[in-house]
């Protein structure tokens, strides 16, 4: 299982409770309810690559299409050891609630391979992204599902992709994903909007609880995409103490704050944070378990179970991470009073700028970089209002909140669209 903890954990469970408790605030009718929770698509591959040792290894992949009532399947693609089909079903749900709760015209997609990434060398990525791809070209569009980066993947996977797809239609389809290089389509602001969109949430939580963000501490767990721009931000824009970051080597702690433009380079150099000058190692439990302002889970699922959820000490938690925190802990965390920015709220900057990149390849005209991050502000700030308004007045919390809202969005989209025939 790909999560952080017991490999009992199942996070299409998880995804699946939390969706129950949203259909019954809006008592959604049993079909309703019954065509929403369940992925329309789901697509298995099994797939042979040439490895470098001459070897034919065969590859298991999964793309799910969840729901697409609001429009085109959305979500990304992910390389890891640990992808189960279980997994990317829960993973393309909370894309259909990210898009809808932010009010983007996309459904919910999700796709992966079960590999070793960091086992692999670039040709043999390639050549296993390019023949996923063509598995996948009869199932994936601009107008029908499209792809993008997620953990351990690129917008190098990304151009893979769109290089393969564009020459099976045979001519370039920049649209088919999202999170590519600048080059060939992508959009300025993407690589770091996941985290900044982020980033614009814990500002919005920090008025709302009436205190500053400069001065104050922040944890992180996970310091790749998601998690090291959220770091880097925090620091250079709210003037945040970042006490702790870890990643799946260990951990960095420094009590006044890490510096973190030397944490960057000193990761880029050696692939760690563990080491760096003038911190101390921490284990991850300490580092989820640290006093501070805000915390950022933003590795894997399943991060904050109900054994760590009593030591936590921070006043808000900000899920970078899809899935970082069981239902059980998330009971815990809200009788300890911790404000918590569920993913599908927090973590939806990442979506949201893909959206951008592909209304710019839809009209070949590509935006600044400003224009970019103010129209990603908008969207997480008015988003991060509805959600608190919408806590405020069914007395529920903000995870809650955020899904009534979006599950009531999509079934709306249904009843309007109405059941084909
Ligand atoms: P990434 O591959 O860039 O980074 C993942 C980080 O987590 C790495 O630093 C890795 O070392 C760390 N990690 C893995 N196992 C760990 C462990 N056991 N303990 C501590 N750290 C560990 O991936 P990413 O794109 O930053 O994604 C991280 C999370 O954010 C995922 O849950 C992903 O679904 C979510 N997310 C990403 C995006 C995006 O645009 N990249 C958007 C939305 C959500």
């Amino acid at each position: 299982m790909n999560s952080l903890n017991d490999s009992t954990y199942n996070p299409w469970q998880a995804a699946m409770e939390v969706f129950d408790h949203a259909a019954d605030v809006l008592d959604l009718q049993e079909g309703i309810r019954n065509r929403i929770k369940y992925a329309e698509r789901e697509l298995t591959v099994n797939f042979p690559v040439k490895m470098r040792n001459g070897r034919i290894k065969m590859f298991t992949g999964h793309r799910v299409q969840h729901n697409t009532a609001r429009g085109p399947a959305k979500g990304g693609i992910r390389y890891h050891p640990g992808v189960t089909l279980d997994e990317v079903r829960a993973l393309a749900s909370w894309m259909t609630w990210k898009c809808a709760v932010v009010g983007i015209p996309f459904g919910g997609g999700k796709g992966g391979v079960q590999c070793n990434p960091k086992e692999m060398n670039m040709d043999e990525l390639e050549h296993m992204t390019r023949r996923f791809a063509s598995e996948l070209v009869g199932f994936i569009g601009p107008d029908r599902d499209i792809p993008a980066p997620d953990v351990y993947t690129t917008p190098q996977t990304m151009a893979w992709i769109m290089d393969t797809y564009s020459m099976h239609k045979g001519h370039s389809v920049p649209g088919v994903v999202t999170g590519k290089p600048l080059l060939i389509g992508g959009s300025k602001g993407r690589n770091e909007a996941t985290g900044r969109g982020c980033v614009y949430t814990i500002f919005e939580a920090a008025k709302h609880l009436n205190f500053k963000l400069n001065g104050a501490t922040a944890a992180i767990q996970g310091f790749g995409n998601a998690g090291s721009v959220a770091a880097k931000l925090l620091a250079a824009e709210h003037g945040m103490k970042i006490i702790a970051v870890n990643d799946s080597t260990g951990g960095a702690y420094n009590k006044n704050g890490l510096d973190v433009p030397a944490l960057l380079a000193y990761k880029e150099k050696t692939g760690k944070v563990k080491g760096f000058s003038g911190s101390e190692d921490i284990g991850n439990d300490d580092l989820l378990a640290l006093k501070c302002e805000v915390l950022v889970p933003a590795a894997l699922e399943n991060a904050i179970t109900d054994k760590i959820a009593p030591k936590i000490n921070a006043r808000v938690i900000a899920e970078a991470a899809n899935g970082p925190t069981t239902p059980e802990a998330d009971k815990i965390l809200h009788e300890k009073n911790v404000f918590m920015l569920p993913d599908i709220l927090a973590n939806a900057g990442g979506v949201t700028v893909s959206y951008f990149e592909w209304v710019q390849d839809n009209y070949s005209f590509f935006w600044k970089e400003k224009d970019v991050n103010d129209n990603l502000r908008d969207v997480m700030v008015n988003s991060f209002t509805e959600v608190l308004q919408t806590a405020q007045q069914r007395k529920i919390d903000m995870r809650r909140a955020a899904y009534v809202l979006a599950v009531d969005r999509v079934a709306e989209a249904i009843r309007v669209r109405g059941i084909y025939p």
